[in-house]
């Protein structure tokens, strides 16, 4: 079982962490997100410039600017009521090519970067939006708009979010593995010099790969689901991942067991090298995927949702 005062000790003796300039307030500073706000707008190749390091706000949504005033842990318990505002909110009358953009709607904040106050973070209004546009996808084949229904959409959405969220915490974890094996810095420099310094518009490959495998492993982490309701939501995922920013559309390329694979030894190559250059078909690279699992399990993340400005703390229904 790992410990995380065992983790930042060794990260901090190998140089990865300066346990001293770690956040200390309980829910940090205000989040970082994963890329660009300005999604839509195509980035120039070969800069870094599609990843901002803050945000100030909860970022651009179609919804009113008022925070919603709903208690997600009552929601997530047993008795899930739907409350007026949200039922209302999901109408499924959204207008049908509204895009929520993956790199603001989660993100995941770095045992590295973060210390205590590491995990997954979930904006509400995101949840929202998605749950929306799945409920869109329910209807367009044929399921009955209910309570019901609206719930499950909403489920759906914050499935997606956190396990994608989950990828991030895998490779940061392999990351961690390295480190302890081989006593080097290795988070860091691979963030720094690979994530960061994207070259082409199908990187950041760890993002293509996060949704990759948020599309693979939706099944089995919503496994209370309709399949009807299952359905739209996958329809919705391979949707949105087509008009997405670069990254994030490479995933329509590697869902498949065999991309997904290949992609994934590439990004694991690129961990352990802590640069893009490498041999990705390398034993190396197919040893190193042992080295992915997580090193806690889906309930020891720390998981918020993002409202109101602040971090609170919530477990996802589906993953119990
Ligand atoms: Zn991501």
């Amino acid at each position: 079982m790992p410990n995380l005062d065992e983790i930042l000790g060794l990260l901090n003796r190998v140089g990865a962490v300066d346990i001293n300039r770690l956040p200390l307030a309980p829910n940090g500073p205000p989040p970082p997100i994963e890329g660009d706000l300005s999604a839509n707008v195509t980035p120039r190749v070969g800069t870094s410039s599609l990843h901002v390091e803050t945000i100030t706000g909860t970022g651009e949504d179609g919804h009113a600017s008022d925070d919603l005033s709903v208690d997600w842990i009552r929601l997530a318990s047993g008795d899930w009521d739907l409350c007026a505002e949200l039922d209302e909110l999901i109408s499924a009358d959204e207008p049908v090519n509204t895009r929520v953009a993956w790199e603001t709607a989660a993100w995941y904040q770095q045992i590295h970067y973060y210390g205590q106050n590491w995990g997954i973070f979930i904006d509400e209004k995101a949840v929202v939006r998605i749950a929306n546009q799945v409920l869109l996808k329910y209807l367009a084949a044929g399921g009955p708009i209910s309570a019901t229904a609206k719930k499950s959409a909403l489920a759906a959405a914050q499935a997606m979010l956190f396990t994608h969220e989950v990828f991030h915490h895998r490779m940061e974890s392999a990351s961690i593995r390295v480190s302890a094996i081989a006593e080097r810095s290795t988070y860091p420099e691979y963030h720094r010099l690979v994530y960061k310094e994207a070259r082409s518009l199908d990187e950041p490959l760890e993002e293509g790969l996060a949704n990759a495998f948020m599309y693979r492993e939706f099944g089995r982490r919503a496994p209370g689901l309709d399949g009807r309701m299952s359905k739209a939501a996958q329809k919705y995922m391979l949707a949105s991942f087509k008009d997405s920013a670069p990254g994030y559309r490479l995933a329509t390329d590697i869902l498949g067991s065999f991309e997904y694979g290949r992609a994934l030894r590439d990004l694991v190559g690129r961990i352990l090298n802590r640069s893009p250059w490498h041999d990705s078909d390398s034993w190396h690279a197919e040893m190193a995927l042992a080295l992915t699992g997580a090193l806690f399990a889906d309930d020891r993340i720390p998981t918020f949702m993002w409202t109101a400005g602040a971090a609170n703390p919530f477990t996802p229904p589906l993953r119990r």
